[in-house]
């Protein structure tokens, strides 16, 4: 049998957990090649830390090219062309690389220019911002912070809830938490709607618990910076001193107009096999859309982009060993929430359950928080 060539978009998550399983389960005469316009990852679950202070990035960051010891072949190329007709994907370099079998794990693009002044709100959305809030946070001595979620979809959406309440830890922590009025924004009516409602309630009560202001069920449509206002899409406006904001999700650049997105705002798959509209593409993670029993979607998280790498990188390997593509993804995932001052919570359960997705969440405690420290050095160890 001749050798065959995956070729792996995007080295986040979702691609790096194909990659590695894929390696595994292949023999050496197939090529597993990743691609990704960074030679370096970095975990983004422990941004929040990194804004506290309590991690550097180059901690939590790893060099994609030691993967080549694993016999994973990795290039450092910007994707810019697409060719599923040829089975060919273009990078900027002018290199064309042929494929057998492509997945696609991209991610999302970050975007501000759809909310004006969004581009000067801080973020600890990406690694630079992160830093950026590291050195900014110790200068604020009050104030009203607003911690706003712009617009959905946004990838974890416990994250800002998780930020939202590390700083007031933090601000405590600092005694300046009496001079200090933290609200939160988000276009959702209660916290994390694809959970349900018995856990945005018991979010809501974390907020409360910490003297957090919730605001649902507005937009962000524009900030301006210099009155210290935000203006909502439902006409609403509030005060702000320092404004921390998730940027505007997109699907990446590349994937525009694409066959595989159909004229929709993200890639559309089979939620089982993560199949596309192209034949042999695969599509995973923040990329792709899953739309859920009850009409919500499957919410854009690192451990649904890991869960579907394994099923992908399974099947990809049963077909080229000539057997059939038996494994599915079945909607399951976990995913922390730290609460501050050395605790966290757990929520998890089974997102393609019916009616609604069956979710739990686990009472803040010492524990969890440690077992968030945990998965992370497992991470940053095991899929290097
Ligand atoms: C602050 C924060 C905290 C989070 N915490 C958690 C958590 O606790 N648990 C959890 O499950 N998830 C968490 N997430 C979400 C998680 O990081 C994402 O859902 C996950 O990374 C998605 O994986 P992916 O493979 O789809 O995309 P990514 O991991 O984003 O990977 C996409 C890759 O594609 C590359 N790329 C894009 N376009 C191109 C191109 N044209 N050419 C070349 N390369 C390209 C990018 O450089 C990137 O490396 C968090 C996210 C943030 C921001």
């Amino acid at each position: 049998m001749p050798g065959k060539t995956v070729v792996i978009l995007g080295a986040g998550v979702g691609g790096l957990v194909v990659a590695n399983r894929l390696r595994r389960l292949l023999n050496k005469e197939h090529r597993v090649v990743l691609v990704d316009r960074s030679p370096i990852f970095t975990f983004a679950p422990s941004f929040p830390w990194v804004m506290l202070g309590q991690r550097k990035v180059a901690g939590v960051s790893r060099d994609l090219r030691g993967l080549e010891r694993k016999g994973i072949e990795f290039k450092a190329a910007e994707i810019t062309g697409l060719d599923f007709d040829n089975k060919r994907v273009q990078a900027q370099d002018g290199e064309e690389l042929s494929y057998d079998y492509l997945v696609v794990s991209l991610g999302v693009d970050y975007s501000s220019e759809e909310v004006p002044g969004l581009n000067h709100a801080w973020t600890f959305y990406h690694a630079d911002g992160s830093e950026g809030l590291r050195e900014e946070l110790p200068k604020l001595s009050g104030g009203r912070v607003a911690v706003c979620v712009t617009s959905l979809p946004y990838r974890c959406p416990p994250a800002p809830y998780e930020g939202a309440m590390l700083l007031e830890h933090y601000f405590r922590k600092r005694k300046i938490r009496g001079d200090v009025e933290l609200h939160f924004y988000t276009p959702e009516q209660i916290p994390l709607k694809a959970t349900g409602k018995e856990i945005g309630e018991r979010v809501l009560g974390l907020l409360g618990e910490r003297d957090i202001g919730f605001t649902g069920g507005v937009s962000l449509k524009s900030v301006n910076h210099e009155k210290g206002r935000l203006n909502f899409a439902d006409g609403s406006d509030a005060g702000f001193d320092m404004l921390i904001a998730t940027p505007v999700h997109r699907l990446p650049n590349v994937l525009k107009g694409s066959a595989l997105v159909n004229g929709g705002d993200w890639v559309p798959v089979d939620r089982e096999t993560l199949t596309t509209a192209a034949p042999d593409v695969y599509a995973i993670g923040d990329a792709t859309i899953i739309t859920l029993a009850n009409g919500t979607q499957l919410p854009k998280a690192g451990v649904f982009a890991h869960g579907e790498a394994e099923v992908v990188a399974r099947n990809i390997a049963a077909e080229i060993a000539g057997s059939d593509p038996i494994w599915a993804f079945g909607g399951q995932g976990s995913c922390f929430m730290e609460t501050g001052g050395g605790r966290g919570s757990y929520i998890t359960g089974h997102f393609f359950a019916e009616p609604d997705p069956d979710v739990t969440m686990r009472s803040p405690s010492r524990f969890w928080h440690w077992a968030k420290v945990g998965f992370e050095r497992n991470w940053l160890w095991r899929w290097f």
